[in-house]
């Protein structure tokens, strides 16, 4: 491979979708590189090569980009992965690599929405005490526990894999992959009873059908908001991130 090299830090829809999208439109031009936590198991890997497993810390990938001479960096991480944001912009930095961060577009706020907005996972838990005792979690395995102290709670929790027993008494669990359609939002919605949702203001189309179905069923939804994003470029779609690269080839 003797094209130039493009890191993305991955773990989304998104960084999938521009690795599948620079492959289809440089072709051996460049060298794709996909990059993963290593969390999920089942890893579906897009095309290009992929490297799996943290780079200790800023240093850590700032010394990955200069040995593997990396030309360019995407961060295509999820809005709530600060940290990797954080040490993506610092590394770039110090090695010198131009960096593109590729922003979700939040959700946009309907007027029907009964948004609760909070600013971490233990202010969700709180704002739980006004609500009704059966809850859908749309949040990550180990952000679980602060949950587990509302009292007489039954939660509803959704996860891509669900390795260890989870720190809640009283919960059932399902396993699924998104994206999530509308009539499966609903059906859950109806089947379990749910009287309120805890969601992450993540943004994109993959899990926005459950905000959509509990509109439509007016039921509260916990929002956590997002920290903000590392400043520097960035795009909102697949093909501007493609565009970026293209003109830096
Ligand atoms: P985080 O807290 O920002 O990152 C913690 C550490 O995990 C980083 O310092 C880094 O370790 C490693 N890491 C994170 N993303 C990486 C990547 N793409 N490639 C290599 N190492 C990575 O991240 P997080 O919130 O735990 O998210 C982990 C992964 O899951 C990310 O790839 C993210 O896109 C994805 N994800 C996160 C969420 C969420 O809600 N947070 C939701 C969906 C998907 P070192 O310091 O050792 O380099």
């Amino acid at each position: 491979m003797s094209g130039r090299k493009v890191l993305i830090l991955g773990g989304t829809t998104e960084g999938a979708a521009l690795a599948t999208e620079l492959v289809a439109r440089q072709g051996e031009r460049i060298d794709v590189i996909s990059s993963f936590a290593g969390r999920i198991q089942g890893l579906r890997p897009p095309p290009g090569r992929i490297r799996i497993g943290g780079f200790g810390g800023a240093e850590g990938l700032a010394a990955y980009l200069t040995a593997e001479r990396i030309d360019l960096l995407i961060d295509a991480t999820h809005p709530f992965a600060a940290q990797m944001s954080r040490n993506a912009r610092e590394a770039a930095a110090r090695a010198g690599v131009p960096r593109l961060l590729f922003w979700r577009h939040p959700w946009p706020r309907h007027p029907l929405d009964r948004w609760i907005e909070v600013d971490s996972i233990d202010a969700a838990a709180q704002a739980l005490v006004h609500l009704g005792p059966r809850v859908w979690l749309t949040v990550g395995a180990s952000e679980l526990a602060p949950f587990a102290a509302v009292p007489d709670r039954w939660y509803l929790v959704r996860l891509i894999e669900a390795k260890a027993p989870l720190p809640l008494p009283d919960c059932t669990v399902i396993e699924a992959r998104g994206p999530f359609q509308l009539e499966n939002e609903r059906a859950l919605i109806r089947h379990h009873r749910i009287d309120a949702i805890v969601s992450k203001a993540s943004g994109g189309r993959a899990t926005y059908a459950k905000i959509e179905a509990a509109r439509e069923a007016d039921l509260p939804v916990v929002m956590i908001r997002r920290p903000l994003p590392e400043p520097g470029d960035r795009v909102e779609d697949v093909a501007a991130a493609a565009d970026w690269v293209a003109a830096r080839l």
